[in-house]
């Protein structure tokens, strides 16, 4: 060992020798890396490894062990028994000591410490005390470095949202801005700096009991002397902090106050129609003032209503953007007729109206209401055509991203978000197309010259664009505020992490449970199966033949007794999804031809039985790992040879149909069957018919594992297992599944995460 460890103060040593490491590092990943090399030179051993955690199933193992212990693990005499691969692994590279230590804090696994030497018994004492604290304060310095890094990220995300034009402030607990964005300063006229330190109260006249409500989280709406109308909402950030939203609503107030009015007016009809005069929308009074009905005038064309007058018609037909009135006579249903005097006026290519018993007041207003709704929103609108290019924005879509409309005139739509939201907006837009109206979607969009996303709730609304079939739609968006959003995605994440603790903790506890015991079985069985091997072969002296018999007999149970360790830790490992397919190309021609299926050729032979397979010329090769459906095979097969008496087994591979792309594999039997009410639970653990010959007790003897293991085998490819069967005549075990199994990319062979230095 290195004096680095053996001298004086040794505990400061180690601790600052991570301080330093800490310093150096930016995130948990370069930390670990440091650790390595480090590791390397202080502590004097061969080599040191940090193998940083991963989902690999094939580490899973040995890594969860040493997670669930929380305990280095300390071999002095390797050998190639042990239970772990990894430590045969490192036993065959010429290592003879290992110790291991897990790298974690609280609940956080950042990897494992791996210390290893080729002296025999090369840790004990001071080294594994040392490496323990070391390890721990890495793990420790990990945490920190992560909870940095996402620190980090959040404040560069609200920093993001603050910048968009809604006016927001952060007051303190005396009311007073501490921070403030330039929507908020521009309603004062200050530059964003003189607004900082000023009063809210003040600024909008505020009392201390509506300062209490909104600190409270009360809205609230007030007028400025101006009268000008505003919303104010506030939310707590921390103890000292309060983030305001303040939104202007002057505008919606008026403009409610007007549809309103429109809506109950005993006189006037309010009526919009596309270019050739068919009705798009009328007003709900119309069934009180006309005496019809709303509903069933939509689509009709104006022309065929009109009685009398029907020059204003023509008038409006030939010219655009004119106002023109008169008096008609409209046909109401069933021979009645109503005089009402017609305001219409046409823009572009629609027409707007009212038909009015008496007033003219409404019209100016209402020729230009549907631009002025969207004129005025607060919410940024975006109309496109049916291709998703950009027609119109209005000033509050200017505003918050930034971008004039003459810049995004006639782009597509879709650039305006980022990559992936683009792509759910496309198939959104069609939604609307179909539907009509599409709300309630979230996506972020890019502002101008920033590589912030701002958040926006949307909804698509489908309008029909009068005289033509072309469709327009308006892409209606809110932007979320800062703290809403952070507190949305806080809460869920919330409530997954609770939801993920509850089974966790469940399947942890049993995962826990049957690695640790498979490990302590193993060991010891490994052991007895080394000895019986060198007994066997008279390395303690010459056996006779009886005892040989014997011999054998213990080694066959022994494999027995593995091979059921082997399935209980497979059963574990699958039902905690924490297995990972490692994927390949797979012909089921060769994979039938694997030696592990070909024995069972031998088998029927012995048994009488007969063994076929045929694989349909039309079966590509699949995406699949080809290790785990020879487990899924040879656990089917096997049980088929098991429960066959005469007769035998075939095993056929096709399509599910002509052009599907999944395939079937069925492995047919003509034996004892299963009974109806039985089959549903064959597929359950430690489930077995109760067979009236006893099954059990025979040579064959099985877990009542296998088909468990088959079917979450297969459905981790996406498929699905079944069987038909009839007790007497024989069972037929299918399983089919895609072309290309449906599963994470990472389950491609990755490049070992070991740093080796040696
Ligand atoms: P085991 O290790 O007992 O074979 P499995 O999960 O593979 O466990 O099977 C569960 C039970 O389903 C078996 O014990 C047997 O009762 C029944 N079974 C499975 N395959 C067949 C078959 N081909 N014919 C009749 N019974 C079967």
């Amino acid at each position: 060992m290195d004096n680095t460890f053996m001298d004086g103060d040794r505990y400061d040593n180690l601790l600052s020798v991570v301080t330093g490491l800490y310093k150096e590092a930016g995130t948990p990943a370069e930390l670990m890396k440091r650790f390595s090399t480090k590791m390397q030179s202080v502590s004097g051993v061969d080599s040191a490894i940090v193998k940083e955690s991963s989902a690999d199933s094939k580490r899973g193992n040995f890594e969860e062990f040493i997670f669930n212990t929380r305990k280095p693990y300390v071999d002095n005499s390797l050998s190639d028994y042990s239970a772990f691969p990894e430590l045969i692994e490192y036993y065959n590279k010429g290592y003879k000591s290992c110790m291991v230590l897990p790298i974690s804090a609280y609940d956080r696994k950042f990897g494992l410490l791996i210390l290893l030497s080729k002296q025999e018994e090369a840790f004990g004492g001071n080294a594994i005390s040392d490496a323990v604290v070391m390890a721990e304060a890495v793990g420790n310095a990990a945490l920190f470095l992560s909870e940095k890094e996402k620190s980090v990220n959040l404040a560069k995300y609200f920093d993001a949202a603050f910048n968009a034009a809604v006016p927001q402030v952060l007051i303190d607990k005396n009311g007073n801005v501490v921070k403030a964005n330039k929507g908020y300063a521009n309603l004062f006229d200050y530059s964003v700096r003189e607004a900082i330190g000023k009063s809210f109260a003040n600024n909008f006249k505020l009392g201390e009991q509506e300062m209490k409500e909104l600190f409270a989280g009360v809205p609230l709406n007030t007028r400025t002397v101006d009268g000008r109308l505003f919303a104010i909402r506030g939310s707590t950030v921390n103890e000292r902090l309060t983030h305001l939203l303040i939104r202007d609503i002057t505008e919606h107030e008026n403009l409610e106050r007007r549809l309103d009015t429109a809506q109950k007016s005993r006189n006037d009809v309010f009526i919009a129609m596309d270019r050739s005069f068919k009705i798009t929308w009328i007003s709900s009074n119309a069934a009180g003032v006309l005496g019809i009905i709303p509903e069933e005038v939509i689509g009709v064309n104006f022309t065929d209503m009109v009685k009398d007058g029907s020059g204003i018609l023509a008038a409006l037909a030939g010219a655009a953007d004119k106002e023109y009135s008169a008096n008609i006579r409209l046909s109401i249903g069933n021979g009645m007729n109503a005089d009402m005097k017609a305001y219409l006026y046409r823009k572009d290519n629609s027409i707007y109206g009212v038909l009015s018993k008496e007033h003219e007041r409404y019209f100016k207003e209402l020729s230009s209401t549907f631009d002025q709704v969207i004129g005025i929103s607060n919410d940024s609108i975006i109309r496109i055509d049916e291709n998703g290019m950009i027609t119109g924005v209005n000033k509050s879509f200017e505003k918050i991203l930034k971008y004039t409309q003459e810049e995004v005139y006639g782009k597509p739509v879709t650039n305006m978000y980022g990559t992936a939201d683009g792509q759910k907006l496309s198939s959104y837009i069609s939604m609307a197309k179909k539907n009509g109206i599409v709300t309630d979607m979230f996506g972020n969009m890019h502002a101008k010259n920033s590589d912030e996303l701002v958040p926006f709730k949307f909804s698509i609304k489908r309008i029909n664009e009068g005289y033509s079939s072309n469709m327009s739609f308006l892409i209606i968006g809110t932007e979320l505020a800062t703290k809403t959003r952070m507190e949305d995605l806080e809460n869920e994440i919330e409530r997954r992490d609770r939801e993920a603790q509850k089974y966790k903790a469940e399947s942890d506890l049993k995962t826990q449970f049957i690695n640790n015991i498979s490990h302590d079985l193993k060991t010891p069985i490994t052991n007895i199966k080394g000895f019986s091997k060198l007994l066997y072969k008279g390395e303690f002296g010459e056996l006779n033949e009886d005892q040989k018999g014997y011999l054998k007999i213990i080694m066959d149970e022994l494999d027995r007794l593995m091979n059921l360790i082997g399935q209980m830790l497979d059963v574990a490992k699958l039902s905690s999804g924490k297995v990972v397919l490692d994927l390949q190309q797979v012909n089921f021609n060769e994979l039938l031809n694997n030696p592990s299926i070909k024995a069972f050729e031998e088998v029927c032979k012995a048994k009488g039985l007969y063994f076929r397979s045929h694989v349909d010329y039309d079966v590509p090769t699949i995406i699949a790992d080809p290790n785990r459906l020879i487990q899924v095979l040879v656990n089917l097969i096997g049980n088929s040879v098991k429960f066959t008496e005469s007769g035998g087994i075939e095993i056929i591979v096709k399509r599910v149909s002509k052009n599907s792309r999944y395939v079937r594999v069925t492995v047919k039997d003509t034996g004892i069957g299963i009974p109806r009410e039985e089959k549903k639970k064959v597929f359950g653990k430690f489930f077995q018919v109760p067979h009236r010959d006893n099954l059990k007790m025979q040579e064959g003897a099985g877990t009542g594992l296998g088909l468990s293991i088959t079917k979450e085998i297969v459905h981790l490819h996406g498929g699905k297992v079944g069987v038909e069967s009839e007790p007497g005549k024989g069972s037929e075990f299918w399983f089919r599944m895609p072309f290309s199994a449906k599963v994470k990319k990472e389950s491609k062979k990755q490049a070992p995460k070991d740093k080796v230095k040696e």
